[in-house]
């Protein structure tokens, strides 16, 4: 019989993130860009507050353990807000990706079975589209004081955030449950078919923000000012409402505005130490800087991920604004830590050439996460950096399945998540990415799925296959092209081929170019040989626009 230990079994709860963050940081800043545009100064303490009246009045809403409370909102205070207040009664916070097509979003909240569904303003004739089409939708709370909701507006159960929030005792008490309980939500397209939901645990998550914070890993301290520009949608964007109140360090959100200048302005006049954005964001960061003659110069640090970062990325910060570059890899399926490019005691010692090159690998796997590579053979591969394989993850902050058991069993019979990444590992332990199982484009950090264009691109008469694959732009990392063949005898234009696509998908899926050819190179099986169209046209739209 096992002899257990003689320990507390506190849950280890989210809400414990917030209530650690009041009492122990209470007046460390949390400052948010409205979506009207004025910047809002708040503090761990008020968020504490606030999240808790929310919590109050969707307990009086109805809202009970395990519903689901969606969000369409940009990164502001009081979306933070909804972490705490949602997940805090046990109920689940799903945040939904704004930017995705009309029908998604309706696939997902109709999915998801959302009760309640929370939204900035501008969501608004959105919200009330899917309001008819969503019938789980019992009330909508509109994230803003009462005096903004529009005279016209058609919604039944219509509730001002702020009048919610007033409106309560503020008595509250953050109730126990099970740590295993689901906490929140996100909906990820990153492989083929419709958008699977990860549904992360109390446990999961409050692990995740400890693993992710270790030395070494994040290492955010009190004294760090952290800017979040991974939008609070994307993997709970990215963990920071839940790190950054354990570190107790102080938190500024963007509001809707990634664009470079708001940013900048933000970055400079609250003293930001670190950041955390996808590529696109810092390149679109770079040309504004040389633009402008503008200067990062509290920042020490960003943390870039989501796509692979280039040298000339990381040499421009570290070079001409002395910030220095930190890559990492993870997945929504991976909370969404996964791995990290920060050195160990031989890399630090290591050549400045070598070492260099080493940290521009995705990195080495924190305490937490565990990872094997396994190549065309079914062995795990040789740490040389050279042999590489399919990428498997296990750990306490990496998912079992999806929501409602969609994709089926995912998992090997040991236990592994399937990444759908490759990659190798090499003698220090840094993985590095080749190339992606996936077909998938991601274009500025956002996933656009390559079979939803071909199968409108197909739709037209006169094409007889098509195929759309990413292409590399030096903006959006990659943007989607489509290449098409012909019907036997046909022809067809440019114009043609996107004109069947357009208003069926977000105008930010539609291709920047498509090519026309006599055939396209196949697999034994007859499936589109993806990866040499994809090898052969990568430079295709940098080659076309010179
Ligand atoms: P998402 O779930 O949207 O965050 O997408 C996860 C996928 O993004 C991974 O499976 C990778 O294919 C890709 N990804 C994330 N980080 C990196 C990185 N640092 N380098 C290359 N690809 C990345």
């Amino acid at each position: 019989m096992t002899l257990h230990g003689l320990m507390q079994d506190e849950p280890l709860l989210i809400s414990s993130l917030i209530r650690h963050a009041a009492e122990q940081h209470g007046d460390r800043e949390v400052v948010a860009r409205t979506c009207e545009g004025p910047v809002h100064h708040s503090s761990w303490a008020e968020v504490e507050r606030r999240g808790s009246r929310l919590a109050e009045a969707l307990r009086a809403l109805g809202v009970g353990e395990g519903d689901r409370v969606a969000t369409l909102a940009w990164n502001t205070h009081r979306h933070l807000e909804c972490f705490y207040g949602v997940s805090g009664i046990g109920a689940v916070l799903h945040t939904v990706n704004p930017r995705l097509f009309e029908e998604q979003i309706e696939y997902i909240v109709r999915h998801a079975e959302d009760r309640v569904l929370v939204f900035d303003l501008e969501f608004l004739p959105l919200v009330e589209k899917l309001a008819t089409k969503c019938p789980d939708v019992q009330h909508f709370v509109l994230l803003a004081e009462g005096k903004d909701i529009p005279a016209d507006a058609t919604l039944a159960n219509l509730h001002a955030y702020e009048d919610l929030l007033t409106a309560q005792t503020g008595q509250f008490v953050w109730p126990d449950f099970d740590e295993r309980a689901a906490s929140s939500l996100c909906y990820t397209s990153g492989t083929t078919g419709n958008p699977k939901g990860v549904l992360y645990s109390h446990r999961s998550t409050v692990l995740h923000a400890l693993g992710a914070n270790q030395p070494g890993v994040f290492g955010l301290k009190p004294t760090d000012c952290v800017m979040g520009m991974a939008p609070l949608y994307h993997a709970n964007g990215w963990a920071m409402p839940y790190v950054l109140p354990l570190a107790g360090a102080k938190y500024v959100l963007p509001g809707s505005q990634i664009e470079p200048a708001a940013c900048q302005e933000l970055i400079e006049d609250e003293r930001v130490t670190a950041a955390f954005a996808v590529p696109t964001v810092w390149t679109m960061m770079l040309g504004y800087l040389a633009q402008t003659g503008k200067k990062l110069e509290t920042l020490e640090r960003t943390f870039i991920g989501g796509t692979a970062v280039s040298q000339a990325l990381r040499d421009a910060y570290r070079d001409d604004h002395g910030v220095e570059v930190v890559h990492l890899w993870g997945m929504t399926e991976t909370s969404p830590l996964g791995t990290i490019g920060t050195p160990t005691a031989r890399v630090a010692e290591l050549p400045k050439e070598a070492r260099d090159e080493q940290l521009l690998k995705q990195g080495r796997i924190p305490f937490g996460v565990k990872m094997k590579i396994v190549g065309g053979d079914g062995e795990e591969v040789k740490r040389d950096g050279e042999d590489f394989g399919a990428m498997w993850v296990k750990g306490p902050w990496i998912a079992s399945g999806y929501f409602k058991g969609e994709g089926g069993d995912v998992l090997d019979p040991d236990g592994w998540f399937p990444t759908g990444d490759v990659g190798t590992f090499d003698e220090f332990g840094y993985m590095k990415i080749t190339d992606r199982t996936k077909d998938v484009i991601k274009s500025g950090g956002e996933w656009i799925s390559s079979i939803d264009l071909e199968n409108l691109a197909s739709a037209h008469p006169k094409v007889q296959l098509a195929a759309a694959v990413a292409a590399y732009h030096p903006k959006w990392d990659e943007r989607p092209i489509l290449v098409v063949v012909p019907v036997p005898g046909e022809t067809v234009a440019k114009e043609d081929v996107l004109g069947t696509l357009e208003g069926k998908i977000a105008k930010w899926w539609m291709p920047d170019d498509v090519v026309v050819l006599d055939e396209l190179p196949m697999t034994a099986t007859g499936k589109i040989r993806k990866a040499t169209l994809r090898e052969q046209l990568w430079n295709h739209l940098v080659e076309s626009a010179s």
